[in-house]
């Protein structure tokens, strides 16, 4: 069985290599191969993608094609099998024997980090890079790769190339490797950039008074507005009508620390760090999100679904929420059908999502 699959291996790959000298691109090992199974992976929903995200598969490392090709299966079928992932998790996956592995490949969905799959492409050095770094043919490969895929459109020219454990709490993709990628082109020590309206831009007036949060919040609480929805700067009399409402109501500021509206676009309110009033005593340790609407009637956009999934990123990385932060609906607060059961519901799949405080 091994004999057989070293053969079927070189044969295979002196085909690629006489071919890929026409091109700048460097050879890949296609999924056909290394004999993978069939997935059902998506197409990315921003392309070219915006990020490469890199990740260590945690296994030994390999320095053969036969061997590459044996361990890229057996983290498919982890993936597949265990993991219940459409396909094998990552776009490529880089050995030492010096070849890129076509994971999902490039314009894919992987699976290997919520908040970035759909505009990243994911790449996995096979071993274990907590204490030492890849071999210099899987680091050039990885630069081959990234060049490629700028020069075919598949990566925005200003990508951002950061490491898994910039965005999650994990390790990955060790220690030793971290700290080389910090030294690349492309990387980034903050992977999200975040458009907010800001209260000058929307007209907010003075707070009457302000109070702030010590420490840094554990809760995100959505709410939603139960106003009629805006879009564009129709949303800056919206504001200020709430903002003057809450007043009214002696919160002494809008009440929210912001709010989001139905075209995405991101409203600061009292902002980060203030203590703002939309949740009794989860005030002092939570951030007030609140979506411009009635959700109980409508149904939020994906638009500005995706601006709240944005804005946690944004704010963990920033350290203004905590990284094993909880979101929850306002409703987990007390007895109210805030935000809304369709908002409510879109939510409740979130990444750590909660359904009590
Ligand atoms: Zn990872
Ligand atoms: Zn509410």
């Amino acid at each position: 069985m091994e004999q057989n699959e070293k053969v079927y291996v070189h044969v295979l790959f002196l085909f690629p290599i006489i071919c890929g000298a026409l091109s700048t691109c460097p050879n890949i090992i296609t999924r056909n191969d290394w004999n993978a199974r069939e997935g059902l992976s998506k197409s990315l929903e921003q392309y070219p993608a915006t990020h490469v995200l890199l990740h260590h598969s945690s296994t030994a490392t390999c320095n053969s094609p036969a061997n590459c090709a044996a361990l890229v299966r057996s983290i498919q079928k982890i993936h597949m099998n265990r993991k219940r992932y459409r396909d094998i998790g990552y776009n490529f996956l880089i050995g030492e024997d010096g070849n890129i592995y076509e994971g999902v490949g490039w314009g894919k969905q992987g699976t290997h980090e919520d908040r970035l799959n759909s505009r990243s492409m994911g790449i996995c050095f096979i071993g274990d890079y907590t204490s030492y770094l890849p071999n210099e043919a899987a680091l050039g490969a990885l630069q081959r790769l990234l060049e490629c895929g700028v020069e075919d459109g598949h990566l925005t020219a200003d990508y951002k190339l950061i490491t898994h454990r910039q965005v999650t709490p994990t390790d990955c993709p060790g220690h030793r490797l971290y700290t080389h990628m910090r030294g690349l082109d492309h990387w980034v020590n903050a992977p999200y950039a975040l458009d907010i309206v800001s209260r000058s831009t929307w007209g907010a007036a003075a707070p009457r008074f302000k109070n702030y949060i010590s420490g840094t919040p554990t809760h995100l609480i959505v709410h939603h507005t139960v106003t009629p929805s805006c879009s564009g700067t129709d949303c800056y009399r919206r504001l200020k009508q709430i903002q003057a409402d809450h007043i009214n109501k002696k919160y002494g500021d809008i009440g929210y620390n912001f709010l989001i509206s139905q075209d995405g676009t991101i409203y600061q309110g009292q902002g980060f760090g203030r203590k703002a009033a939309h949740a009794g005593r989860a005030n002092g340790y939570s951030i007030g999100v609140s979506f411009i609407g009635n959700f109980e009637t409508s149904s939020p956009s994906q638009a500005s679904l995706n601006s709240l999934t944005n804005l946690i990123s944004y704010a963990v990385q920033e350290g203004k929420l905590s990284s094993n932060y909880k979101l929850v609906g306002h409703r987990s607060v007390k007895a109210t059908s805030c935000p809304g059961r369709n908002l409510y519901s879109e939510i409740s799949k979130m990444k750590n999502f909660s359904s009590t405080l």
